[in-house]
């Protein structure tokens, strides 16, 4: 469902990614290693379409669209049309609303269906349930992530970008984390996951390794 073909990217004169080409399939996880620095981020931000000019081919089929259509260039959209396309992402911040609750913050996001998107984002993430009324500044960070995965999922993407969303989080939260990606990987979601975490990366269909901004081994 999306191709990565020979992508440059670049910070002003900066080149941070090196021809680098990957896919995610439907139902498939993929996690990006390297080290800080390696490129990751920009990799996510550059299918997304945010602060990164690249250059090279990003194409993209949404399962969800209509049947036969083939795979769509979409290195020239916004991120805006990327998102209505089924393109979801998290950032390495999180980036919620921290004076909102836990259920404001699903709300805002909402896309058509809101009691429907709700309560599946909540099934995976049961935990959210006894914390509706939270402000999310009051939650811990692994919460918080939680959260930030729930809110992206209440539009409803069919592939999911997710900048290390096990960082920093106490082990029985990337367990919860982990078993709620594989849950969506079950349901059919592509995930492209930038993850240090061993707990995640065992579980990965495919590894890709980022070095210096190029793709080494797989
Ligand atoms: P980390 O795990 O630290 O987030 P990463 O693998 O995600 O690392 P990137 O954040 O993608 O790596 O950084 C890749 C390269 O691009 C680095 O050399 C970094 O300094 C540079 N870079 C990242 N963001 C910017 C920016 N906004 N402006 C200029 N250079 C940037």
């Amino acid at each position: 469902m999306l191709e990565v073909d020979k992508l440059n990217a670049f910070y002003g004169p900066a080149q941070a990614l090196f021809e680098v080409s990957l896919r995610v399939a439907p139902g498939e996880l993929v996690v990006l290693q390297g080290l800080n620095g390696a490129g990751k981020s920009t990799l996510l931000k550059s299918v997304m379409g945010l602060e990164v000019r690249t250059d090279g081919h990003i194409r993209y089929r949404d399962p969800a669209g209509p049947q036969g259509t083939g795979l769509a260039a979409i290195e020239r959209w916004d991120t805006h049309r990327r998102a209505q396309a089924g393109l979801g992402y998290v950032a390495e911040d999180r980036r919620l609303f921290t004076e909102l609750t836990v259920r404001e913050n699903l709300h805002i996001a909402a896309g058509r269906d809101l009691q429907a998107q709700e309560a599946r984002a909540l099934d995976l993430f049961p935990a959210l349930k006894t914390m509706l009324g939270r402000r999310a500044d009051q939650m811990s960070g692994g919460e918080q992530q939680m959260l930030a995965i729930a809110r992206t999922l209440m539009t409803g993407p069919r592939l999911l970008l997710l900048d290390e969303p096990c960082e920093g989080i106490a082990p029985v939260l990337v367990e919860a984390i982990r078993d709620a990606l594989l849950a969506l990987r079950r349901q059919g979601l592509g995930l492209l996951v930038a993850e240090q975490n061993q707990l995640l990366a065992a579980r990965a269909d495919r590894l890709v390794l980022l070095v210096a901004g190029k793709v080494r081994g797989s």
